[in-house]
């Protein structure tokens, strides 16, 4: 962070914001603005070049071919590699988690390059689609609370040995791996099929992104009962025999 201004970046909303991910880059903003921070925010359309300088990068879910229309320009800028290379936070939703991958296959059925930035790898599933609610426990390391979302996905995604799991799930699929695997992150990439928006439904990690992005360890708290409420709505209802 520089000039204590926080530089937060949405890629690519006409291309993959198809499931209210824009929701993610209000919490950040507002919980960034509720701690005093100055907050730039730049919307970043496909047909514009990604800024190096960002600190934080969200990058949401979308339909097969938007997804690969994405990748392809991600990949032909350039510049969110070169923006993780110098220390950024992304924070990535289902198709934008596998553009962030080694590789996913693409509406054409084909095996499209994503950017390498986490070392997972997206195939097509053979079984269901993966939709419904998620209730997920968050990787122990990263010390948060249980995490609500929903999925809808057909891509399964296989973990590397330098991704950690982001979470486990206790209802949901996941990464559809059928190990119980939830997303992934490694020290600065985060990826996840949650949708909700995720961020309004566990904005520790809108902080958790935050504490990152600003090389601190604590924030000044923030009153979050009506999230935690929702939370333990969402954690009952999930639980609800079907
Ligand atoms: N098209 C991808 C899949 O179905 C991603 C879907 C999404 O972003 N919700 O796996």
């Amino acid at each position: 962070m520089s000039d204590n201004q926080l530089r937060l970046v949405w890629i690519y909303p006409d291309l993959l914001s198809t499931y209210g991910d824009q929701g993610n880059a209000l919490v950040v903003e507002r919980r960034a603005r509720q701690r005093g921070l100055d907050v730039a925010r730049l919307d970043v359309r496909s047909d514009q070049p990604i800024p190096t300088s960002g600190d934080i990068y969200l990058i949401g879910g979308g339909e097969d071919r938007p997804q690969r229309l994405a990748a392809e320009r991600l990949r032909r800028d350039g510049h969110l590699y070169q923006a993780v290379q110098n220390g950024a936070i992304v924070f990535s939703v289902c198709a934008g988690y596998q553009i962030l991958g080694h590789e996913f296959v693409n509406d054409l059925g084909q095996r499209e390059p994503g950017l390498g930035l986490l070392d997972v790898v997206s195939v097509r599933g053979e079984g269901e689609r993966c939709v419904g609610d998620v209730l997920a426990d968050i990787d122990s390391r990263l010390g948060l609370p249980p995490l609500t979302g929903f999925e809808n996905h057909q891509g399964v995604t296989h973990l590397g040995p330098t991704a950690r799991p982001l979470a486990q799930v206790r209802i949901g699929k996941g990464n559809g791996t059928g190990d119980g695997t939830e997303g992934a992150y490694n020290d600065t990439v985060f990826g996840t099929y949650m949708h909700g928006p995720v961020l309004a439904r566990n904005p520790q990690i809108a902080d958790l992104l935050l504490k990152l992005a600003l090389d601190v360890n604590a924030l000044p708290p923030i009153d979050d009962r009506w999230y935690e409420a929702l939370r333990n709505e969402r954690i009952a209802a999930a639980q609800q025999p079907a």
